[in-house]
């Protein structure tokens, strides 16, 4: 393969250009501190990780391996799809079925020399504390909202003020489609993942009775082909989404239905794009991402210039939607943040409610977004959602309203999550006034 050969008289060209801005003091160099000769070295021997090998992934490995960080880890526990091919560069068609933290691992070490890339199989959830402590730097190519409020929680837990080690940046990339942000996390010193959950606020759910009774948009024929259609018919015993004659199937009721109410636009892609609930990925939009992302690691590790987050900006969102358009800003840490504030996040409720609405509106509140929450008052347990004996002796409380449970206006409750194991999130009932 051609393609992978390294030239050995290109290496010395290679790292000319990126040698000139470490080794010389510039005019954003920190002064008196910026020792240039020192930077290489210090590069060389720090160990950062790379969270995802994705579509972002993969380019963050390229651009951190061509930055001069020369021990890179990579955690990924999914394998090479044939649909990953278009744009997550490092995969070819033989490597369907394979891990890609270690394809990527392996391709980026053949094609940069000197670079070693250590590849982990699993889930960032698998390892503890004492293994993301030997790390001086964590940059996240992710596409899921959990994963990063989990690291996230793991990497402000580990701060102890005592230990200068324990401080690990994180820098974030993510994108959607034509948009995406970037952005650099000093924990508990800047606003953190979770300070900043509102900014992936979830998709608004359609209410049920527009889907049964007025549809509006394509989206919603399809929702209630879905929803409604399949459960009342049962065309198949289950659902599979990546059935062709399944969706077939979802796509021929909602054509009809829009049909029906004269709406076009319903098309057998966006069927399939609405029940996977898929999210187009642009090829373009994470090579811009993540070189934001690897710029800010640079900066970072060299002090060569002052990155995103020290003092001020720390959030940039990229928009190729209309036109481009980037904006960056701070994003100010939050006091009743559950990770990194210490005071309680007020939780509007009506006290009508059920204690099972109030659990089950957890899921979809931008400020929380929990899906299996526990949660207990001061005084009691309220509902815990395992061992199993506890959640049957607790599980009568969902059916009594928030009045008859004996919460009143301003109390402070716990949530706990499986998802976040080191969180417990503390909220302040703030009873909505009924006229
Ligand atoms: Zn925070």
């Amino acid at each position: 393969m051609a393609s992978t050969t390294v030239y050995p008289g290109s290496e010395p060209a290679r790292w000319k250009y990126l040698d000139r801005i470490r080794t010389r003091a510039g005019p954003f160099t920190d002064g008196d501190a910026y020792d240039g000769s020192m930077v290489a070295e210090a590069m060389e021997n720090m160990t950062v990780l790379v969270i995802g090998a994705g579509g972002l992934g993969c380019e963050i490995l390229k651009n951190l391996a061509l930055s001069g960080f020369k021990n890179i880890h990579v955690i990924d526990m999914d394998t090479i799809d044939i649909s990953n091919l278009n744009r997550q560069f490092l995969f070819r068609a033989e490597d369907v079925g394979k891990y890609k933290a270690e394809v990527a691992a392996r391709f980026v070490e053949k094609r940069v020399r000197g670079v070693k890339i250590t590849p982990h199989n699993k889930m960032i959830q698998d390892f503890d504390e004492d293994f993301y402590m030997q790390f001086q730097l964590v940059v996240c190519g992710l596409d899921s909202i959990e994963a990063r409020r989990w690291i996230n929680a793991t990497l402000v837990n580990m701060v102890d003020e005592e230990v200068e080690d324990s401080y690990k940046p994180l820098i974030d990339g993510g994108t959607e489609g034509f948009k995406g942000q970037s952005r650099v996390i000093f924990p508990t010193v800047t606003s953190c993942i979770e300070c900043q959950l509102d900014m992936h606020a979830p998709r608004a759910a359609v209410p049920l009775c527009t889907l049964a009774s007025i549809p509006r948009q394509p989206e919603h024929c399809i929702e209630w082909a879905h929803v409604i259609a399949w459960d009342a018919e049962k065309p198949f015993p289950s659902l599979d989404k990546d059935d062709p004659e399944h969706i077939t199937w979802l796509f021929k009721k909602a054509l009809l239905r829009a049909q029906e109410f004269n709406i076009p636009g319903v098309t057998y892609a966006l069927t399939q794009g609405v029940v996977k609930n898929i999210i187009p990925a642009i090829a373009a939009t994470n090579s811009v991402i993540a070189a934001s992302c690897c710029n800010e690691a640079l900066k970072i590790a060299s002090n060569c210039a002052p990155s995103l987050g020290y003092p001020n900006n720390n959030y940039m969102m990229y928009s190729g939607n209309d036109s481009i358009y980037t904006y960056t800003f701070k994003h100010e840490k939050k006091d009743d943040c559950p990770v990194c504030g210490n005071l309680a996040r007020e939780l509007q409720v009506d006290p009508a409610w059920t204690l099972g609405e109030l659990v089950e509106s957890f899921a979809t509140r931008p400020e929380a977004q929990l899906k299996k929450p526990s949660i207990r008052a001061e005084s009691k347990t309220l509902y815990m959602q395992s061992p199993v004996s506890l959640e049957e002796a607790t599980r009568p409380n969902l059916d009594k309203t928030l009045v008859e449970l004996g919460l009143s206006d301003g109390e402070e409750v716990g949530v706990t999550d499986p998802a976040f194991a080191t969180v417990s999130f503390k909220f302040k009932l703030k009873f909505k006034k009924t006229e």
